[in-house]
């Protein structure tokens, strides 16, 4: 019979990252809810689009803002065949460093054309406005070739000062697992917590690690440790933050299982935040079996039993 290969399963990481924007990238941002583009006028006299907060030269802060005209020339490009979920375009289009006229400094667009051999240095383009501007860069979709664009349409009438915004960071990629962490999620499946043992310290590694890293050597001894342990160290998490499934205050812990010898955090529920203690008996509490999968999730938190505290002796080499 073959070894099951590693598991894999695709693993996304994002959060809304929220910027307030302070004087000179707030005049920026109005700008671009109104259709215009401001420029910002540096202590040599240029002007830099967006415009930077700061003087580099004389390190002052930017303070006068310029309007600059939609059109200009690019400057250089490069070319992006195969456009990733987020960018201007969902078809090949270029990255351009575009010198907008009455400007001095390049601003960084993207530019619509059907291939790229109908993009070069010195051509002349202008901004593709998006029908509903809120203040962000992507006001401007995109910019096109000149001949043939329509006219930008006029500035919009003011709105409230735009002076923050909100970056949505994404991140999705297939998370591997080792196959020694396979092992484990696999036996998180039926119901089993396996650990492995390192042969010269014996110590048992609580997810699996694949080698001793005070030894250096494989840990190959797989060993099946209860779902009951101590909590070793918590925190009381106090604070709400987006995507949060549990109303705060609720307890993160690190459990010690029975037999394991470093911990592994997890959620502590069905006792007061107040009344937890280092030391204190708890037991894994499972999903319903149809919930189980390959997942630390098949157990939905840790409960205290009521048995006595461990004696601290006892636990404190595991801190
Ligand atoms: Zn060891």
């Amino acid at each position: 019979m073959g070894t099951p290969g590693t598991l894999h399963a695709p693993l996304q990481v994002e959060f809304d990252y929220t910027r307030s924007l302070g004087p000179t990238l707030t005049g920026f941002m109005t700008g671009l809810k109104r259709r215009q583009i401001l420029g910002g006028v540096l202590s040599d006299g240029t002007v830099a689009v967006p415009p930077p907060e700061y003087d580099a030269v004389s390190f002052d802060p930017i303070t006068e803002l310029v309007p600059v005209s939609s059109d200009g020339v690019v400057q250089s490009w490069a070319w992006v065949p195969e456009p990733v979920e987020g960018q201007p375009l969902d078809r090949p289009f270029a990255f351009a460093q575009i010198v907008l006229d009455g400007a001095d400094r390049p601003l960084l667009h993207a530019v619509s054309v059907d291939s790229a051999d109908q993009i070069e240095t010195g051509m002349r383009v202008r901004a593709r406005w998006a029908d509903e501007t809120v203040g962000a860069i992507t006001d401007i979709r995109w910019f096109e070739p000149l001949d043939g664009a329509p006219e930008a349409p006029p500035p919009a009438p003011d709105g409230e000062p735009v002076t923050g915004i909100i970056s949505p960071v994404k991140l999705a990629y297939d998370f591997a697992a080792s196959p020694e962490e396979s092992a484990f999620f696999r036996g998180l499946a039926e119901g089993k917590i396996l650990g492995q043992r390192c042969p010269v310290c014996e110590k048992v590694y609580v997810p699996p690690r694949g080698a001793c890293p005070v030894d250096g050597v494989p840990t190959t001894t797989e060993v099946e440790v209860p779902d009951s342990g101590i909590v070793t160290t918590f925190c009381i998490v106090n604070v709400p933050f987006l995507g949060q499934r549990i109303t705060p205050p609720y307890v993160s812990a690190y459990m010690l299982l029975d037999g394991a010898d470093i911990a592994f955090l997890h959620l502590l529920l069905g006792v007061d935040p107040a009344d937890v203690r280092m030391g204190m008996r708890v037991k894994a509490v499972w999903k319903p079996r149809d919930e189980w999968g390959t997942s630390i999730e098949n157990i939905s938190h840790f409960e205290p039993t009521g048995e006595p505290d461990a004696d601290y002796e006892s636990f404190k080499v595991h801190l």
